[in-house]
């Protein structure tokens, strides 16, 4: 009778690595979010080059979906995967066979026939990178799914701080305003509390979700309350989000009186940040965002490096070789 023996699993081929996408701030471990920021400090040492293009995703393929507004996210990850020399290609809802009726899966199965290994999505919708990354074999990058998550916007604002202030750890950042209709406000928190930092949501009563400080931050209903922050982080004001009917403040002028982030509200020294894009005069007095202590054109600079560093790190297995990537030129032009 033929000897029949079960295979150890040490003998069988090796399993290929798991795909990684980057849906939330909840897939990161501190040590990710350190590789991360430092492969973005690398790259953005290269980008001081008179060529700023590098060969390291040379042959890959990168596509944005956006199904929503976007200037700085859409043009960041465009650029990010031009200057890693991969393919890329912009989708944007309007003008595409979105606006003929087609459902996201059938455009993901679309997009997908081309093999590209990153798809970039913005969705209205919340769980729609998830559903993007079940139908294609891409690695998935969410850029903002509804209220959600928008853990690139984390990345760089950890950034950003980071190279203010030269840690994260033990700062205290107030986030102020919108904080229900914000995927910025929940990814920053989560994000900068794994990070060893104290956050305290600031916002009327209205436009705070109860039991948010589940997530590990505090709530105030003063806006007193951003004295003692060393950052205060002002979030747009986000109609589209709101019912059409929903009276979350009686007026713009009232909420601008009342929460507006003018100079005579900040202490001297403290920084200002905002995802963008602001509302000049609501959110935010047009003095404090064009003063020194705003960091909102830095934020724009990481935005680019940290997308670099996204794409970079999901394109690679295993450790990161962070200098030896942002260390190679360019050999053909
Ligand atoms: N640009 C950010 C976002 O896409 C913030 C905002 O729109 O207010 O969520």
């Amino acid at each position: 009778m033929a000897d029949i023996r079960v295979m150890r699993e040490s003998f069988l081929p090796p399993k290929s690595p798991p795909r990684r996408h980057l849906l939330s701030i909840r897939d990161l471990s501190r040590d990710d979010v350190d590789r991360l920021l430092a492969t973005a400090r690398s790259f953005e040492r290269s980008l001081e080059r008179e060529v700023k293009k590098l060969p390291t995703l040379r042959g890959r393929t990168v596509v944005n979906l956006f199904f929503e507004s976007s200037t700085r996210t859409s043009s960041s990850f465009e650029l990010a995967a031009k200057r890693l020399s991969a393919d890329t290609m912009s989708i944007k809802a309007a003008g595409s066979s979105v606006d003929k009726g087609e459902s996201l899966k059938d455009t993901a199965l679309t997009l997908g026939a081309y093999d590209p290994d990153v798809i970039v999505i913005r969705h209205p919708q919340i769980g729609a990178p998830q559903l993007v990354a079940r139908v294609t074999e891409a690695h998935i990058v969410n850029a903002g799914d509804g209220k959600h998550q928008h853990p690139t916007q984390a990345l760089l604002d950890l950034y950003t701080i980071a190279a203010e202030f030269g840690r994260i750890d033990g700062l205290h950042v107030a986030i102020v305003g919108d904080v229900l209709h914000s995927r910025v406000a929940r990814s920053d928190v989560q994000a900068l509390t794994l990070m060893g930092a104290r956050v305290t949501l600031v916002g009327p009563p209205t436009l705070v979700p109860r039991g948010i400080e589940a997530l590990g931050c505090e709530v105030a209903t003063e806006i007193d309350a951003i004295k003692s922050a060393d950052v205060v982080y002002v979030l747009r004001m986000q109609h589209e989000r709101m019912q059409e009917g929903a009276n979350f403040v009686p007026s713009l002028r009232e909420y601008a009186a009342r929460w507006g982030i003018t100079p005579e509200r900040l202490r001297p020294g403290q920084k200002v940040m905002h995802p963008g894009p602001m509302n000049r005069g609501v959110e935010i007095d047009p003095r404090v965002a064009d003063a020194q202590d705003a960091l909102i054109e830095t934020q724009v600079r990481a935005g680019l490096v940290v997308r670099m560093a996204v794409l970079y790190d999901l394109l690679t297995h295993g450790p990161v070789a962070v200098a030896a990537a942002a260390a190679t030129p360019l050999e053909v032009a």
